[in-house]
């Protein structure tokens, strides 16, 4: 039976150091602060929105709430964002996506001050990971590296199979483990025989959006398996883009859902605010 990497437990940490940073800026009387703009009420956001509120909250950063009705004009997103990237006592802007249809999400990130993107969307923040210059990462490829090293896997030197290419995930993930020193091959929908692809793996991260689809014939005995998938199954439980129960039969070590890589995303949201306040100064 494959290692558990217990996400729950080292986002905690993660959170615990922030939150102990975020004391130490209070007691020399500077505030982090985020600001959350939410479009419309889509049930999914609205429980994501409630969550990185509440961590905030836990936390100690302060939250601003922006709840526009799903109608707002385009212009009228991008007049708040503008007055948020010019507010000196904002340090991060989140956007909560998806955006209703008749909005561009291009042009409302791009509108962001790369400074104040704590979600790392913004073509400055995804040029800056890809060219090796400092700037923000998104949070879920950024804490799968943390879970991986804070599990004490090394990643240099290794046969690294990222499955998904999105830009918010796949993307990013790839270069952070390029970057990380491991050797790294991106696969997608077209990809031909992915079996054999990701049977070299030694690090594979699995981003596809499809329930359950890797089963132990797609890994290499005793690889690592990062699960960032997040479905319901048939009995509403949740569940990810790996079969957990038949891949943890095979992997050496392998992320659960829940409580894999879901509860990393926020944590590194809260860690890039912290870093946006700290760089500001
Ligand atoms: P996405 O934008 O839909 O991208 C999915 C990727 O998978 C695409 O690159 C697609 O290839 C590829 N793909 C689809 N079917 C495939 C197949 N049969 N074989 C190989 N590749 C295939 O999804 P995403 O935003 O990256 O998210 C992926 C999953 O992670 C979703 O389940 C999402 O809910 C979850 N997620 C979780 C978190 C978290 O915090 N836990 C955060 C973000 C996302 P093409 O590019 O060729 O279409």
């Amino acid at each position: 039976m494959a290692y558990i990497i217990d996400g729950k437990a080292i986002a905690a940490q993660i959170k615990a150091e922030v939150k102990a940073e975020v004391e130490a800026l209070a007691r020399q009387g500077i505030t982090v602060t985020l600001a959350v703009v939410q479009v419309g009420e889509d049930p999914a956001s609205c429980v994501y929105v409630r969550n990185k509120k509440r961590t905030c909250e836990e936390l100690g950063i302060r939250s601003l709430s922006y709840e526009l009705e799903e109608q707002v004009a385009e212009e009228k997103l991008l007049s708040l964002v503008k007055e948020l990237n010019e507010r000196s006592d904002v340090d991060g802007i989140l956007v909560q996506l998806p955006l209703p249809a008749h909005i561009s999400e291009k042009k409302v990130i791009s509108a962001i001050d790369p400074k104040k993107d704590v979600d790392g969307f913004h073509p400055y923040n995804a040029g800056a990971l890809a060219t090796g210059e400092p700037g923000f990462v998104p949070g879920t490829p950024a804490g799968i590296i943390e879970l991986l090293k804070r599990s004490g896997i090394e990643i240099d030197k290794k046969e690294c199979v990222v499955i998904g290419r999105s830009n918010i995930v796949g993307k990013p993930m790839a270069q952070l483990l390029l970057r990380e020193n491991g050797t790294v091959t991106v696969a997608h929908s077209h990809t031909v025989n992915l079996k054999e692809i990701t049977r070299r793996a030694d690090i594979l991260v699995v981003a596809i959006g499809r329930r359950q689809m890797i089963t132990k014939e797609y890994i290499k005995p005793g690889a690592v398996v990062i699960d960032v998938g997040m479905h319901r199954d048939e009995s509403n439980r949740l569940c990810g883009d790996v079969d957990f129960e038949d891949v943890a039969g095979v992997a050496g070590a392998i992320t659960p859902v829940p409580g894999g890589v879901g509860p990393m995303t926020i944590a590194m949201l809260m860690h890039n605010c912290l870093e946006s306040r700290k760089l500001s100064r």
